[in-house]
């Protein structure tokens, strides 16, 4: 294999290692970049790497953020009172595309997963305690995936914070069970917030 097909076909290869890249769409991508210019190659590497480099957790909710505390939890015009847990990054931005919540994240960075070895201290639970024990909470929303491990993770929060006594609710029953806030419509997932229910 001469250089110049080598090191196409690393390029090939890295890109199919990007969710939803299969073999054909590496390599559509691949000669597709070959054929821009050099700055325009140059800003996507370094937007690359400007995302490892730059972009930090906010330690607050554990968002990703480009500062710390995020510009969510900076924002004056949030409503404090409200804090919306989620399990990931991606399910606020799916959340902030509604238009519909105007309180503050707290993000678990995933779900329990006892067959896996997830507990509860690999997720941001201790942190979510704290922050309501901290005063000012007025309501918790559960906004977990509509999922088994996902509900079981609701749980154990529920089960933690009942005693601090702030409502907690959880997203209305509209989700497809099974599905994720990820892939949900956004009208779907925006009646699903405002319908949200009390958790017994
Ligand atoms: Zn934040």
């Amino acid at each position: 294999m001469s250089d110049s097909s080598s090191t196409l076909a690393r390029l090939i290869a890295e890109l199919q290692k990007l969710p939803g890249i299969g073999a054909r769409t590496a390599e559509r991508l691949a000669f597709h970049l070959l054929n821009t210019t050099d700055g325009e190659a140059r800003a996507l590497a370094e937007a690359i790497l400007e995302l490892r480099n730059r972009l930090t957790e906010c330690s607050v909710c554990f968002n990703l953020a480009d500062s710390d505390p995020c510009a969510i939890c900076r924002d004056a015009g949030r409503q404090r009172s409200t804090i919306c847990v989620v399990e990931t990054p991606r399910d606020v931005a799916r959340l902030e595309e509604t238009g519909l919540f105007r309180g503050l994240y707290h993000v678990l960075k995933g779900h329990l997963a006892p067959a896996e070895g997830v507990g509860p201290e690999h997720l941001t639970i201790d942190a979510l305690v704290r922050r309501v024990q901290a005063g000012g909470v007025d309501e918790v929303i559960l906004a977990t995936n509509p999922t088994v491990e996902s509900d079981a993770t609701a749980l154990e929060i529920a089960a933690r914070l009942r005693p601090l006594g702030a409502r907690l609710t959880r997203l209305a029953r509209g989700l497809p069970a099974g599905s994720t806030i990820e892939y949900v419509n956004r009208n779907v997932l925006g009646d699903a917030l405002s319908d949200r229910q009390e958790i017994k």
